[in-house]
């Protein structure tokens, strides 16, 4: 049978059909798989050490010989078992233990010659490998070639049962003798030599049997060369589609933005004003803008964007605000309101409407109307601007604020409103720039990198329960000079009864705590009248804290509010406590954020660490990314990133920019990859992406 990469691996010599649902486990289908199924770390058993000069602490390999084996049970300790194993080869005989795992004497037999690979320790004044990796040297048909396992850099796989790593070196090693010169390297020679990379085949082919350690890391270099490559292409391309089109081209009233900044209390921040020129060259081009404005929180988005909405407006287009939550669509909506309310265009003010799912039917049918006909500016709303029913009659910028809560087709939805309007999208998770780069490739990116004057950094620290005490008097100090709190108690599924029950019992407790004040809760399944009506009264003041569950996460601004107190902080993510935090701060005085935890797991330390040392959100973003890997960071569907295989984002970089460079070199060259060279990439891009094909063909 002809068979060829994208064959079955039950064709394979040795493989059967039983041993191919073995390996379909792994994840291992095609023989191609079972060419990037890549070891998970790898022994140097080049030097086979004497037994005799093996010292405490050493890591030793050897290839030895079974002389006696026992297994030893405790009569003290139930089911404690300690199994021996003693070998011996020319340079000396060392005994081999293992713990409460009797059945593995049977993998022994006196006789035997295996390979085993551990830590040497010290016990009862003897030498010992301590649960050593071990392998037989057997000999039958799959695994007879010692070669590969000893006397070089082995490689060692992750496993499933009934797969050893003897049978998996031994096949592995078949499959790139027969089929790696049937590989086709997707990188011409131009670009492997401006980059310095490796063939493919020589990659693949270290990767597995590593020749030294620097040709092995050259070859893990390749293939992750390979992955960013493969990954840009799409997003390069959909960048480039994207300038292609045709957009609205603005015809922008600086009157109305000087008019706009005078009845603003305070003067925009350099950086504010850098990223406002380059959202005002976007909107007077004719291409439609995508961009992605990212800045930490409170250094000021929202006014960015209303500049960007007044311009549209100014030119006679409607605006579409879409936020995350219907606290923070009111909230925007009240302060653009006000700051807005002087300003006319003509003779005519602005209108500005606000649009949540709970506003009433009829309320809903006459906005629409309103909205359809162009009585309408501004509208502010929630996910409600996605509906299907609602249309504009012009609409010539979209903005989505705190894009990271919306999904990717959400965010696709609200443009599709208008013909090919401009797009302003806002995060307060900035990223570094080569990251943000690549995660939102086909977006231009502005940054805020300044915070308004006068802004404290908010002073962080960790307590435990029996500091309960001290922390209470600490906020009765603060409320009493006039500040307000807020009480943060996590939910973390919106489902979860009982925690929603413990954050109301913590207000019952508070409230009984502090009997002087007045003490507020909100969360997200109180109706929203009532949410508003809260939050009014902490507004002005009249609630002097506040418990609440995470839905203050985003974008709410009251600047008296100068202590959070953040219960089971260990159970919030790095970027949510930042985002937390972020809403206090924000005022003449000096902020307190005490975090009552008790974290447990090592990641939890390192979040909680990292908030009371940091309060840069690009810094916490990066050690966020550390912590947590760049799948989960991003999320899966948000980015693709999730189809890197062997590339890491964060420790490769370097190799990230050089990977986007020579995509974008190759699709002004070839945009639709037609051309022989391209075609393997094109093939390779279709597999990953399929989504992208139509780009491709356009
Ligand atoms: P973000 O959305 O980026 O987290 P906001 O837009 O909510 O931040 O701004 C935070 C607060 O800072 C708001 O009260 C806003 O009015 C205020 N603000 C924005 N820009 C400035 C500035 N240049 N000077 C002083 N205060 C500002
Ligand atoms: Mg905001």
């Amino acid at each position: 049978m002809y068979k060829n990469l994208e064959s079955s691996i039950r064709y394979l010599k040795g493989v059967g059909p039983k041993k191919a649902q073995l390996f379909a486990r792994m994840g291992v289908a095609t023989i191609i798989d079972l060419l990037y199924y890549f070891p998970s770390r790898y022994e140097d058993r080049r030097e086979l050490k004497p037994i005799s000069e093996a010292q405490p602490g050493d890591e030793l390999t050897l290839k030895a010989k079974v002389l006696y084996k026992n297994v030893r049970r405790s009569f003290r300790r139930r089911g404690f078992s300690v199994l021996e194993v003693l070998v011996q080869n020319d340079t000396g005989k060392i005994n081999a233990v293992w713990f409460n795992q009797p059945y593995l004497e049977n993998y022994f037999h006196i006789g035997q010659e295996i390979v085993l690979s551990g830590k040497v320790e010290k016990y009862d004044e003897r030498l010992q490998l301590n649960s050593p990796e071990f392998e037989s040297c057997g000999n039958d048909e799959t695994s007879d070639d010692d070669n590969l396992s000893v006397g070089r850099i082995v490689p060692i796989y992750p496993l499933t049962q009934g797969i050893t790593q003897r049978y998996l070196r031994w096949l592995v090693k078949l499959c790139l003798d027969e089929y790696i010169p049937k590989i086709v390297d997707p990188l011409s020679y131009d670009i492997r030599k401006r980059r310095e990379l490796l063939n493919l085949a020589q990659s693949l082919r270290n990767i597995h049997f590593p020749e030294n350690e620097s040709l092995q890391k050259e070859s893990y270099n390749r293939v992750s060369f390979d992955d960013f490559f493969l990954y840009q292409v799409p997003v390069v391309l959909r960048k480039l589609n994207s300038k292609q089109k045709k957009g609205i081209s603005h015809s922008v009233d600086e009157s109305l933005s000087s008019e706009f900044q005078q009845c603003l209390g305070f003067e925009l921040t350099t950086a504010q004003k850098k990223v406002l020129e380059e959202i005002k060259n976007d909107m007077i081009s004719n291409r439609p803008m995508q961009r992605l404005l990212q800045g930490d929180v409170g250094s000021g988005k929202t006014v960015v964007a209303t500049f960007a909405s007044l311009m549209a407006i100014s030119g006679g287009w409607q605006v579409a605000f879409m936020v995350p939550t219907e606290i923070l669509a009111k909230q925007h909506y009240d302060n653009i309101k006000k700051q807005v309310t002087k300003l006319k265009i003509g003779n005519k003010k602005i209108s500005i409407a606000l649009l949540t799912s709970s506003i009433g039917t009829s309320e809903k049918e006459k906005l629409y109307k309103k909205i359809k006909d162009g009585k309408i500016d501004l509208v502010i709303g929630t996910h409600a601007l996605i509906q299907e029913e609602l249309a504009f009659k012009n609409l010539g910028l979209a903005v989505i604020d705190e894009q990271h809560k919306f999904g990717v087709s959400q965010r696709a939805l609200l443009p599709k409103k208008g013909d090919n309007p401009d797009v302003l999208i806002m995060t307060a998770t900035p990223i570094p720039r080569t990251l943000s780069l690549t995660v939102y490739g086909d977006l231009d990116i502005s940054s805020i990198d300044e915070m308004p004057p006068g802004r404290l950094p908010v002073k962080t620290k960790l307590y435990d329960e029996g500091d309960r005490k001290k922390v209470y008097e600490f906020i009765t100090e603060k409320i009493n000079q006039g500040r307000q709190a807020y009480v943060i108690y996590p939910i973390i599924e919106v489902s979860d009864s009982l925690d929603l029950k413990a954050a109301e019992e913590m207000h019952k407790e508070l409230k009984k705590v502090f009997k002087k004040f007045n003490v507020g809760l909100i969360h997200g399944r109180l109706k929203q009248k009532q949410q508003d009506e809260i939050m009014q009264e902490f507004k002005k003041g009249k609630v002097h804290m506040l418990v609440a569950t995470s839905v203050l996460e985003v974008g709410m601004d009251v600047s008296n509010a100068c202590v959070m107190i953040i219960e089971h902080a260990e159970r919030f993510g790095l970027s949510q406590l930042h985002q937390l935090r972020g809403r206090i701060g924000r005022g003449e005085h000096q902020s307190h954020c005490l975090l009552i935890a008790d974290p447990k797991s090592e990641a939890a330390l390192m979040r909680i660490k990292a908030i009371t040392k940091l309060t840069d959100g690009f810094a916490i973003a990066e050690e966020d990314l550390l912590i947590r890997g760049p799948g989960e960071f991003f999320g899966k569907r948000q980015s693709g990133l999730s189809e890197l295989r062997i590339a890491n984002p964060i420790t490769q970089m370097h190799s990230l920019r050089a990977a986007r460079e020579e995509a974008i070199k190759l699709l002004h060259h070839d945009p639709g990859l037609q051309e022989k060279q391209n075609l393997q990439i094109r093939k390779l891009v279709k597999q990953r992406f399929p989504e992208y094909e139509k780009l491709m063909a356009a």
